[in-house]
């Protein structure tokens, strides 16, 4: 598997985008979260890892939740995707998400998008669970997903493929338990980190045993963020890494 970061930020940044990442596996890619814009955002880490990512592109996406820093780029998306799908027939992405994130995102798109009543979510997007009990086959990746304990419904990930396991926390207060589910058998952990009580301080993933954070890069930052507080290195935009 190879992933290229998109954004690495946290909702309050002004200087990252949200964080989201596509993961390239052995029959197509899959793309983290949407954030805040998005066009943008693709093209910048376009640019500076030399894989570019067209919008039109995009097969598969997984939403981890609903805050905006993480899903606010769906509307620009869907739209786009609509419109190319009315002009060519194009198939519409197909969106993962586990049931309790699905059954509230069209709350949070149909006043934007729901077109004086006449649309719905299954015009901008095929829907898709993901199923917590079992694994889901995607673009060849077999994915897993478990909640966390952030204020609202959200999905940890882990992705298999080729006989390597990549880890995603998603957005989490530090959680032994979601540490020991992201390490077990993984070849890469991402987690995210920043002020708890519903994130994850860095002293605490300080804290980790040194097998489990030689493993672990880091994630959804505050700006002010210090990189030299940690041994675990901070993921950069653009930043592309073989798993
Ligand atoms: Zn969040």
């Amino acid at each position: 598997m190879q992933l290229l970061m998109i954004g690495t930020g946290n909702i309050f940044s002004s200087a990252r985008f949200g964080c989201s990442a596509i993961i390239k596996g052995p029959t197509g890619k899959i793309m983290i979260d949407c954030p805040d814009s998005l066009p943008m955002a693709l093209r910048k880490a376009g640019e500076k890892s030399g894989w570019k990512v067209d919008p039109l592109e995009i097969t598969d996406l997984i939403i981890t939740h609903l805050h905006g820093d993480h899903c606010n780029g769906l509307e620009s998306l869907g739209f786009l995707r609509w419109l190319h799908h009315r002009e060519t027939g194009a198939a519409l992405p197909k969106l993962y998400m586990w049931k309790p994130v699905a059954d509230r995102l069209w709350e949070r798109l149909a006043p934007a998008m729901d077109q004086s009543g006449a649309a719905k979510l299954a015009d901008y997007f095929e829907i898709r669970f993901l199923h917590p009990e079992r694994e889901n086959l995607i673009c060849g990746i077999t994915v897993s997903c478990r909640g966390t304990q952030h204020p609202i419904p959200t999905s940890a990930l882990k992705f298999k493929a080729d006989g390597k396991l990549l880890a995603w926390s998603s957005d989490t207060p530090f959680d032994p338990s979601l540490i020991d589910w992201l390490a077990k058998d993984s070849d890469l952990i991402i987690h995210e980190t920043s002020p708890a009580p519903t994130h994850t301080p860095v002293w605490l993933l300080n804290a980790l045993p040194e097998k489990i954070r030689s493993k672990m890069r880091l994630m959804h930052m505050m700006d002010d963020f210090d990189p030299k507080s940690t041994t675990i290195a901070c993921l950069q935009e653009g930043e592309v890494i073989s798993v």
